[in-house]
């Protein structure tokens, strides 16, 4: 993609803009960099995967529980989240991922597998807490690490109530590649007639509406 003062060129053609308001999740750090904007930034996946509950335990989670944050660890930790189906969930892990959409083993790794490794390796030389997640976090990928963390929230699970589930989730983390530290909030930047969401991280989707009404007031020109 590149952009202009009011069109940009994309694969399938060029289109015009009043205003160009970039929220493309995994991808905002480079649709905003053809901007000029969000230049310090990169973003960088963390893969995490999920078991579910067998039946009758999935029907002791009325709700979602979370456990107390870890403020030295920037992932939430093992949670259990109830879908509207009743499905429960728990998870999930976080290891570094090797592409944006690397949701398999091998499957979605792309030529910038190389990069991001080489972005991985800078951010465990030369930051403490990304080190502290990239030796702790993979530890539950061992079921007995991973079981002993859901149960610490409820206290009645049993191993032979956790089963494997397909699910898996992407966690665009954006750095910054001067300080090397890893960013903890939304962040919104806006080049002329730009604006840019990034990190758009959790709890971007449960927060949706006021979060779009905080960026339509604050960065939308009136
Ligand atoms: C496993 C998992 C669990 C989560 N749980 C929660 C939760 O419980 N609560 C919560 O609040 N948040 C949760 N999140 C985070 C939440 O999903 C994100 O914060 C939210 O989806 C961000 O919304 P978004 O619209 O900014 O980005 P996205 O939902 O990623 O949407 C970006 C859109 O842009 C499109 N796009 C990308 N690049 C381009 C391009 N170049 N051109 C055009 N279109 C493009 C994509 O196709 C996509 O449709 C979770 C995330 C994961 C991975």
């Amino acid at each position: 993609m590149k952009a202009g003062r009011n069109f940009i060129t994309t694969k399938k053609g060029d289109l015009g803009y009043g205003l160009f308001i970039n929220a493309a999740g995994a991808y905002s750090d480079t649709v905003a960099h053809s901007f000029g904007a969000g230049m310090t930034y990169r973003l960088i996946p963390f893969k995490g995967i999920y078991k579910t509950l067998k039946r009758p335990a999935a029907d002791l989670i009325r709700s979602s529980i979370y456990p107390v944050p870890n403020i030295r660890n920037p992932f939430l930790g093992i949670h259990f989240t109830r879908s509207v189906h009743g499905e429960v969930y728990l998870g999930p892990t976080a290891i570094p991922a090797f592409g944006r959409e690397n949701y398999g083993i091998l499957k979605g790794m792309d030529p910038e597998a190389f990069v991001i490794l080489w972005r991985d390796a800078l951010m465990f030389l030369n930051n403490r807490k990304f080190r502290g997640v990239a030796l702790e976090e993979p530890k539950k990928y061992l079921f007995a690490s991973f079981f002993r963390d859901a149960r610490k929230l409820v206290k009645d699970l049993r191993p032979e109530d956790v089963e494997d589930s397909p699910k898996a989730g992407i966690r665009p983390q954006l750095v910054n590649m001067e300080t090397h530290e890893l960013v903890m909030d939304f962040l919104v930047e806006r080049v002329g007639r730009s604006v840019h969401v990034l990190n758009s991280i959790s709890p971007a989707f449960t927060s949706s509406m006021s979060f779009a009404a905080m960026v339509a007031d604050q960065y939308v020109p009136k």
